[in-house]
């Protein structure tokens, strides 16, 4: 393999495609190719495809139509990775016939293979088969890109086991397969060793990790790990939201408090339709206990509008649910139908919610989160909030940018350098950020790690 190739990495979704990303691009340096800078550079091109929404799809056809010239003129190989490719397996390649190779997320290990296939046998190569739990490798943060950063994600889990009738990641994704504990811990302590702060531990379903010992017990023994400041996790089921996790954000506080607990929806009706498994009231009941145990936690969330048979009356149990909750953020989206989903196969036996209906539902949804995330947000104004600082802010970097426990961003006038923990006191606020100006340092970067 030439030492001069050159890969881009188009990445879409979550968190957890940006972490298989960086694994990709983890197995392609092993083959000695770099990272281009651009994408016109590239001889290699592989789109890190979501499924979750219709239009993330859609997206992602775009990108590939508009990746289609340089395959043209500089004869470079295009891959889809990802859901999409997991999902549409063969399809892929007939959708577009431009494309060189379709893999799974569960393929990436075998991206050399794929690769020789390809370029040495001229071969249209399409690997989706799952990896059984015991082979599964998941991917490690590598130490060398984080040095530098003050936050990192590590993988515990990936899959779902779960069968939310929206949702199409038991279908892309798998079952849930637990990292082992040791090799999460490892992991951290490889981070911390470069200057890493904060960890947010993340999975499809996260709350449900079982290598070896619960998710409270993981969560736990990450927050003791020396050097560890902050433990984030994301993203959860409420089922999961046991007594033993709530107790950990009582006795725990390195474990910040913010909770993302998907609801998705305020009507007990509509949850039934979703195979949620919890009604309104056992999701405020959990919630209340976790409030109770960690008094002002930020609790975010998930909200699907249009769901099928959704009435009016439903859609309003969801404005008051969060009218109750005061969610400090949320996702909405509209309902779109997935493939494989048992929402998808009887949306219409079920009730199509119009498009305009949707649309309308969503913007009142919306409506109601700003003022809630402003309200919010404005009860910080005056106040001295601690900010774990990450660096220059983005749009003005004169200043500096951090966040709260509590997740919310802050960007502040002040000196103190990247890994510190500062005061800082709120001036302004916006629905999505506070702005400020630093008091004093509460703990200087640790000058002994490397
Ligand atoms: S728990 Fe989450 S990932 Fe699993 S099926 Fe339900 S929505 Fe999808």
């Amino acid at each position: 393999m030439s030492a001069t190739k050159r890969y881009f990495i188009h990445t879409f979704g979550c968190q957890m495609n940006a972490s298989d990303s960086m694994r990709m691009g983890e197995v392609l340096a092993q083959l000695k190719y770099v990272v281009a800078p651009t994408v016109e550079d590239a001889d290699l091109i592989i789109v890190n495809t979501c499924s979750i929404r219709e239009k993330a799809e859609d997206k992602m056809l775009s990108t590939l139509g508009r990746y289609r010239s340089i395959k043209v003129s500089r004869h470079a190989v295009i891959g889809v990775g990802g859901c999409v490719a997991q999902q549409e397996k063969s399809r892929l390649l007939q959708r577009a016939p431009f494309v060189d190779f379709v893999f799974g997320p569960d393929a990436i290990g075998k991206l050399p293979q794929i690769l020789e296939r390809v370029e040495k046998d001229r071969m249209r190569v399409v690997e989706t088969a799952w990896m059984d739990s015991e082979h599964y490798l998941f991917p490690r943060a590598d130490p060398e890109t984080a040095r530098g950063k003050v936050t990192e994600f590590v993988t515990v889990m990936k899959g779902c086991d779960n069968v939310c009738s929206f949702c199409v990641v038991p279908h892309t994704r798998g079952r849930e397969v637990s990292r082992p504990l040791e090799e999460v811990l490892s992991e951290v302590r490889s981070l911390v060793a470069v200057g890493v702060r904060e960890v947010t531990l993340i999975g499809q379903n996260v709350n449900s990790y079982r290598g070896g010992i619960p998710f409270a017990q993981l969560l736990r023994r990450v927050a003791e790990t020396p050097g560890v400041e902050r433990v984030r996790f994301t993203t959860s089921h409420p089922h999961d939201l046991s007594d033993e996790l709530i107790e950990v954000f009582a006795d725990q506080p390195r474990v910040a408090p913010h909770f993302h607990l998907p609801v998705q929806c305020g009507s007990d009706r509509v949850l039934a339709r979703m195979r949620r498994d919890y009604t309104v009231e056992q999701y405020l009941e959990r919630l209340g206990l976790l409030r109770q145990a960690r008094p002002g936690i930020a609790v975010t969330t998930d909200i699907i509008v249009g769901f099928p048979g959704e009435d009016e009356e439903d859609f309003r149990g969801t404005l008051a649910l969060s009218q109750a909750v005061r969610f400090e953020s949320q996702f909405s989206f509209v309902f779109s139908p997935r493939p494989r989903t048992a929402a998808g196969l009887h949306e219409r036996e079920w009730g199509t919610v119009p498009h305009e209906v949707k649309i309308e539902r969503l913007e009142r949804l919306q409506r109601l989160q700003r003022e809630i995330s402003a309200e919010i947000m404005r009860a910080q104004v005056g106040q001295e909030v601690e900010v774990l600082v990450e660096g220059p802010a983005k749009l003005d970097p004169s200043k500096s940018f951090g966040r709260t426990p509590e997740n919310r961003s802050v960007s502040f006038d002040g000196d103190a350098p990247s890994g510190s923990r500062v005061l800082v006191k709120i001036h302004a606020s916006s629905p999505n950020a506070l702005r400020g100006s630093q008091k004093r340092v509460l703990q200087p970067v640790d000058r002994s790690c490397p």
